[in-house]
């Protein structure tokens, strides 16, 4: 696989825009790399009696249009590059859908498949006992993320207000519901995703009901884009992920539709599947890549960064029509271009991700007025704002000729640029 650094792919994505828009030499300074990070270790007693020592991290991109926002990940290959790039990201997407919050990110270099829930619980606690100083409510409000889930913000939560000596619910978002969390955080980034998907649908004249997609990932992201795709009348062929057992990367393929309600059932809290089961389900086995050479009208990447790259990208078939990035930074600098010059339509991730991060926004807001809205209240908002923000950019692109990609760095960098001088920093 090509080398790929996601911090290089995020800072070359803002230098272009930066150019673009002309922005002064003091503020490309400023937002092309984090305003302050922290990494720090976690030791943590094993339930075997040893201890192992963790390395986490906690990077604070941007925090001009308010505290900084994004998700804590477990990943055994994560890095402080890794996390710098997503926490840019996050300050883009907070901005591009008009959300006041800045952004930032953390990461812990760890497995959780590999962990029991009680040695998680201590991996969570320890994380926060090392960083609690440095984030809050009004200071950087963490998330779930890849690995994590509402669980693991719970017992954060509960370390913080602990450490801190009083209630704090807005802490930390993602929490269960009926402890803080909002209805429809679960759903929120999948069905975003498919509500932009819907939009370029729209755009481009072609109806929802006549479409494949071909997704990769089946975590939390890629199940709710499953099952909103499917409510909506179109098929989703195939997606691809881990097997839970040899923990090896495969495809489940099942051309006349997969049934998501039933994937979703037999899958495991980390987005991982189980072949035999699947197989009992109607599906083919094929191999992980094997998601990007589908001919389908819709490719979702919703799994992990560099993705799609130089060693692939040519597979794309020539039916797809739309790629949509539901995971951050799926697609490398040099398979971009390639995809830039195709004439696919992109949703780019921070636009096409950004629901997540807009309803722990509303999460932050009912848990302020301590007054929590319907499922179906919440949805149609996120609805209104992923759809607005769809809009914005795609005007953009339309009548100054840009990449969508491009598009959405020309709202998002405008805004946060505005704000750093409305503070006089620059
Ligand atoms: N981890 C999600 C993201 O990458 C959500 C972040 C949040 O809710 O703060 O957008």
């Amino acid at each position: 696989m090509s080398s790929y650094n996601p911090y290089e792919n995020a800072q070359a994505q803002f230098d272009r825009v930066a150019k673009i828009i002309g922005l002064d030499e003091a503020s490309c300074q400023l937002l092309r790399q984090p305003m302050r990070e922290y990494h720090f270790t976690i030791p943590v007693h094993m339930d075997d009696g040893t201890t192992k020592v963790f390395n986490g991290y906690r990077v604070q991109h941007n925090d001009a249009r308010g505290p900084a926002k994004g998700g804590i990940r477990f990943h055994p290959h994560e890095t402080a590059d890794t996390v710098k790039a997503l926490a840019m990201w996050m300050t883009w997407k907070c901005s591009v859908v008009d959300i006041p919050l800045g952004g930032g990110k953390g990461g812990i270099v760890c497995d959780p498949r590999n962990m029991t829930e009680n040695e998680q619980e201590r991996l969570c606690r320890g994380w926060v006992r090392q960083i609690a100083k440095d984030v809050g409510p009004l200071i950087d409000v963490p998330a779930p993320d890849v690995m994590t889930n509402s669980k693991h913000m719970l017992w954060m939560l509960d370390e913080f207000e602990t450490i801190h000596g009083g209630r704090y619910p807005g802490f930390i978002t993602g929490k269960p519901v009926g402890m803080g969390g909002s209805l429809g955080r679960t759903e929120a980034t999948g069905y975003g995703v498919i509500y932009t998907v819907r939009e370029a649908l729209k755009d481009l004249g072609i109806d929802i009901k006549n479409t494949t997609a071909s997704i990769q990932g089946f975590g939390n992201v890629a199940q709710y884009a499953t099952r909103l795709f499917e409510n909506l009348g179109g098929k989703v062929v195939a997606v691809s992920c881990w097997d839970n057992v040899d923990h090896k990367a495969y495809t489940f393929l099942k051309k006349d539709g997969l049934n998501g309600e039933a994937l979703q059932a037999i899958a495991d809290p980390f987005g991982g599947l189980n072949k035999d089961k699947a197989r009992d389900l109607g599906c083919q086995i094929l191999p992980g890549d094997a998601w990007l050479e589908q001919e389908v009208d819709v490719l979702i990447p919703a799994a992990l960064e560099n993705q799609i790259n130089m060693d692939n990208v040519k597979k794309i078939s020539p039916a797809v029509k739309i790629i949509a990035e539901g995971a951050n930074g799926p697609i490398n600098t040099e398979a971009d271009e390639i995809i830039r010059a195709s004439g696919i339509f992109l949703i780019p991730d921070f636009l096409a991700n950004a629901g997540g991060v807009t309803c722990s926004y509303f999460e932050q807001v009912q848990s302020n007025l301590n007054f929590f809205w319907e499922k179906d209240e919440v949805l149609d908002k996120l609805d209104i704002k992923m759809t607005s923000a769809y809009r914005a950019v795609k005007d953009i692109a339309e009548r100054k000729s840009l990449y969508m990609r491009d598009a959405a760095y020309v709202i998002a960098i405008n805004r946060v640029a505005q704000a750093v001088k409305m503070r006089g920093w620059v």
